[in-house]
C-alpha cells in the first residue's frame, strides 16, 4: 500500500527541489502517494494566506509532510509559515544532524554532530509588542514540560542512534530564570539516562567557539529554539553550507521534514540549486516512517554522487543542475554496490 505524504513544495526553488527528491523516494519503490498542497507566496494569491487550513488538516490526515522552503517576508507581513506548522501541529522536536561528506569542501573531515532543537516557545512564541513608538518588547517563554521533553527526545535519540553524549546549551548565567529552568529541566531528564548516555552543559557563546574549534568533541546538542536555530547553522557550515543540512520537525501526532535551508529566491526556477538538504530530509523521513535500509541507501547514494564529483551542483563547484543531480542519484541508487 502507498504511504500517503503531504507534499508541499514551497517558494523560490522548493517547487525544484520537491520534484527532484520526490523522484528520488520514488525510486526507493516503497511507493509514496503525494498529496500536493500550497502553502507560501503562492497560497497568498489562491488562498490569501500562506498558511491554508488544508495544508495543516492534510498533514493531521496523512501525518508525514516533506515541504520545500517557505518565503517569509522580514520585518513584516505574514507571520512565518514554518513556525505557524509547527505550531499548530505540535512539532516539538527540530533534528537537525549535520555529518561532513567526502567531496564537500569544509574546515573538517569528521563532523559528526545532531542538533535537537526546541522547536515552539522560547522567543519563537511569537509574543511582540511596542512599547510607545521607540522601544519593542519580545518575551521569552520556556516552560519545564517542553525543556524536559525536548532534553527526553534528545536522550532517546541518543540511545536509539547509539550515541554516547547530549550536551545542553542555554545561557543560564545570565537569562537565570527562563535559560536556568531549561538547564535544570535537562539535568532532570539527564539523571533517568545515567550510565546510558553521558551529559554535560555548554554556555551558548562558548558552544559556538567550541563548535568551530573542536567540533569533535561533541556528539548530541539539545537546545533551546533561538539558541537552536543559530547554532544548527553553524553546524551547517562546518559540513559544507545550507545545500547539504537536512532537517525533520517532529511532533507526538505528525512529522514534517525539510531542509534547514530557505528559498534561495535569486536561484528559483534556474535548475540551480543544491536539492541535497531536501533528499537527505527525504531520507530523514523514510527512517522515521521504518525504513532504515532504504534511507542508508538514499543517504550513501547521495554521498557517492558528490564524492565522486562528476554530477555536483554549482554551490559545490560542479556544472550540473538540480534535476541532473536527481538523475544521478537514482542512477546511483540502481547501481550495484561500491560502484561510483
Ligand atoms: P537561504 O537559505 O534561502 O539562502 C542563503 C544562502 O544559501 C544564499 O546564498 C543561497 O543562494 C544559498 N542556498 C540556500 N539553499 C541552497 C541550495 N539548496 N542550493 C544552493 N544554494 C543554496 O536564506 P535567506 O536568503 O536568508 O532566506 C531566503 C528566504 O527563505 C527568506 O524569506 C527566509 O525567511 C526563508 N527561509 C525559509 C526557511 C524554511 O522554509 N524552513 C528557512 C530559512 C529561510
Amino acid at each position: 500500500m502507498a504511504h500517503r505524504v503531504t507534499l508541499i513544495p514551497g517558494d523560490g526553488i522548493g517547487p525544484e527541489l520537491a520534484e527532484a527528491t520526490t523522484r528520488v523516494l520514488d525510486a526507493t519503490g516503497i511507493g509514496f502517494e503525494w498529496e500536493r498542497v500550497e502553502a507560501g507566496e503562492a497560497a497568498i494569491a489562491s488562498h490569501g494566506t500562506p498558511l491554508p487550513d488544508d495544508v495543516i488538516a492534510s498533514i493531521r490526515e496523512t501525518r508525514i509532510g516533506l515541504k520545500g522552503p517557505i518565503t517569509t517576508p522580514v520585518g513584516s507581513g505574514f507571520r512565518s509559515v514554518n513556525v505557524g506548522l509547527r505550531q499548530a501541529l505540535d512539532l516539538y522536536a527540530n533534528l537537525r544532524p549535520a555529518r561532513s561528506m567526502e567531496g564537500v569542501e569544509s574546515r573538517y573531515t569528521d563532523v559528526d554532530l545532531v542538533i535537537v532543537r526546541e522547536n515552539t516557545e522560547d522567543l519563537y512564541a511569537g509574543i511582540e509588542h511596542m512599547v510607545g513608538r521607540d522601544a519593542a518588547e519580545s518575551i521569552k517563554i520556556i516552560t519545564r514540560a517542553a525543556s524536559e521533553r525536548i532534553a527526553r527526545y534528545a536522550f532517546d535519540y541518543a540511545v536509539a542512534n547509539g550515541r554516547h553524549k547530549v550536551t545542553a546549551v542555554h545561557k543560564a548565567n545570565i537569562m537565570k530564570l527562563s535559560d536556568g529552568l531549561f538547564l535544570e529541566s535537562c539535568r532532570t531528564v539527564a539523571a533517568e539516562y545515567e550510565g546510558r548516555v553521558e551529559f554535560e552543559d555548554r554556555i551558548v557563546d562558548n558552544m559556538c567557539m567550541q563548535l568551530v574549534q573542536k567540533p569533535d568533541l561533541y556528539d548530541v546538542l539539545v537546545l533551546p529554539n533561538l539558541y537552536g536555530d543559530i547554532v544548527s547553522d553553524l553546524a551547517a557550515g562546518l559540513v559544507g553550507g545550507l545545500g547539504v543540512a537536512p532537517g525533520a520537525n517532529i511532533g507526538v501526532q505528525a512529522a514534517v521534514f525539510e531542509p534547514v535551508h530557505g528559498s534561495a529566491p535569486k536561484y528559483a526556477g534556474m535548475d540551480r540549486a543544491n536539492p541535497t538538504a531536501m533528499i537527505l530530509s527525504g531520507a530523514l523521513m523514510l527512517r522515521h516512517l521504518g525504513y532504515a535500509t532504504e534511507a542508508e541507501k538514499v543517504e550513501s547514494a547521495v554521498r557517492e554522487v558528490i564524492a565522486a564529483g562528476r554530477s555536483t551542483t554549482a554551490d559545490l563547484g560542479g556544472t550540473t543542475g538540480t534535476a541532473g543531480f536527481a538523475d544521478a542519484v537514482i542512477a546511483q541508487l540502481r547501481a550495484p554496490s561500491g560502484v561510483r
